[in-house]
C-alpha cells in the first residue's frame, strides 16, 4: 500500500483515447481579426436582449426556474407543442449527453454519419458506447440507406445531424422523412438541427418539429440559440420530444439548467424574429458570395445549407488553414479532409476571398 503517491488516481479508462473538442483557433494566445472557426453569429445581441440580461442580472441572488419553465413555455408555443414536450439545457450538446445517459448503457451502439459533429465521438465514448460512423456520400451528404443498413439489434440510438456539421449539406425534407419512417420504432432517433434556421423558410422551421414528433414517438429534436439566434456565449439549447422522453431527460439532469440571464436573453431574442430574419438573410448573401468566389478560384465547395462552407481539399487542409491564419482568419481544419469556414460579415467574406486568392496566386 502506498500512502505517499505523488499523482492522483487515474480516471476511468473511458477517458483515454477520446478526441478532444477543437476550437477554431491555432493556439490560445493568438487573436484573430476574423473569427470564423466556431459558426458563431457575427453580430452582437440586440439592445433589447442586452437590457433583458441586465434586468435578470439584478435578480442574481435568486435561483432561476427549476427546469427553465419560462423558456420551455415560450418554445412550446413557438413550435405548437404541449408544454411537457420541451426540455432546455446549457447548450444542445448537454441535451445530447442527457439523451445518451438516459437511453444508452455501456456497450450500446450509436449510429451517426461521418464526418459529422466532432462532439459526437466524445460524448459517445464517455458513456462507454460504441459509435458506428457511416461514411457520407460523394456529395458530402449523409447517406440514409447506409445509415439504415447499419442498424443492428445492439443499436440504441441513431444520430442525424441535419444540416450536417462540418459539411453544411442537408437532406431534402422528403428524404429525411423517409429515413425517419424506416428506422425501427424501438431505436431512439436524435435529429440535431443546430443549423435548421438557415435551411428552409421560417414557418417550416417552426412547424416541422410538431409534424415529425406526431409521427415518431422515438424522435428527439435538438435545437440551439448558439448559431442563428446569436447567443453562443450564453449556452442555451433545447430538446423537443414525447413527454415520456422529456421526463427521462429531466431525470438525468441537475435542477436549474439555465442561469436567469440566459433565460432572459433567449426569451427576449424570441420576441425579435425580424433580427433573426435579417441575420439569416445576411448569412445567405455572404454564403453565396463566398461559395461563388471560392469556386471561381477552382476550390471544391460542398453545397451548404448552414452558416459555414466546407472546402473538401483533402491533404491541402492544413496548409490552407495556415494561409488563412496568416491573414488573421480563424477557420476549422480537419487534417487530411477539409476546412470549414464560418460565414461572417461582408468584411469577413472579403478577407477570406482575398486570402484564398493570394494563396492561389502564390
Ligand atoms: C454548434 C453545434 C451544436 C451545439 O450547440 P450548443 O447549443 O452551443 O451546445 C450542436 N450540434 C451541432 C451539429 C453543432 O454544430
Amino acid at each position: 500500500m502506498n500512502n505517499n503517491a505523488s499523482t492522483p488516481p487515474p480516471p476511468s479508462a473511458r477517458l483515454s483515447g477520446l478526441p478532444s473538442y477543437g476550437r477554431g483557433r491555432v493556439g490560445t494566445v493568438r487573436q484573430f481579426a476574423h473569427r470564423l472557426g466556431s459558426n458563431e453569429a457575427p453580430d452582437a445581441p440586440s439592445r433589447e436582449v442586452q437590457d433583458a440580461v441586465a434586468a435578470a442580472f439584478a435578480n442574481a441572488n435568486r435561483y432561476p426556474d427549476l427546469r427553465g419553465e419560462t423558456l420551455g413555455l415560450a418554445l412550446s408555443k413557438r413550435h405548437n407543442l404541449a408544454e411537457n414536450m420541451v426540455a432546455v439545457a446549457a447548450g444542445s450538446i448537454v441535451l445530447l449527453d442527457q439523451v445518451i445517459r438516459a437511453y444508452c448503457d455501456p456497450g450500446a451502439e450509436i449510429i451517426t454519419g461521418w464526418r459529422s459533429y466532432e462532439a459526437y465521438p466524445i460524448i459517445a465514448g464517455l458513456s462507454g458506447c460504441v459509435l458506428r460512423e457511416v461514411p457520407l456520400d460523394a456529395e458530402h451528404r449523409l447517406d440514409p440507406a447506409a445509415m439504415r443498413a447499419a442498424v443492428s439489434p445492439k443499436t440504441r440510438l441513431v444520430l442525424i445531424c441535419n444540416p450536417n456539421n462540418p459539411t453544411g449539406t442537408a437532406l431534402r425534407d422528403d428524404v429525411l422523412d423517409a429515413l425517419l419512417a424506416e428506422l425501427p420504432a424501438d431505436v431512439v432517433v436524435v435529429l440535431d438541427e443546430a443549423y435548421c434556421d438557415f435551411d428552409g423558410d421560417e414557418a417550416t422551421v417552426r412547424t416541422s418539429a410538431a409534424a415529425r414528433l406526431a409521427r415518431h414517438p422515438n424522435l428527439i429534436i435538438l435545437r440551439t440559440f448558439s448559431k442563428a439566434w446569436g447567443l453562443a456565449g450564453l449556452r442555451v439549447g433545447y430538446a423537443l420530444a414525447h413527454p415520456d422522453i422529456i421526463e427521462s431527460l429531466h431525470a438525468v439532469a441537475p435542477p436549474f439548467p439555465l442561469p436567469g440571464v440566459a433565460l432572459a436573453a433567449s426569451l427576449a431574442a424570441l420576441e425579435q424574429p425580424e433580427i433573426l430574419a435579417n441575420r439569416i438573410n445576411g448569412n445567405m448573401r455572404e454564403r453565396d458570395r463566398l461559395t461563388q468566389g471560392a469556386k471561381e478560384l477552382g476550390l471544391p465547395v460542398a453545397e451548404s445549407r448552414a452558416n459555414f462552407i466546407w472546402l473538401p481539399v483533402g491533404p491541402d487542409a492544413e496548409p490552407l488553414q495556415a494561409r488563412l491564419a496568416d491573414a488573421h482568419i480563424a477557420a476549422r481544419c480537419f487534417a487530411g479532409e477539409g476546412v470549414r469556414i464560418t460565414i461572417g460579415s461582408a468584411s469577413d467574406t472579403d478577407a477570406v476571398l482575398a486570402a484564398l486568392k493570394k494563396s492561389k496566386g502564390a
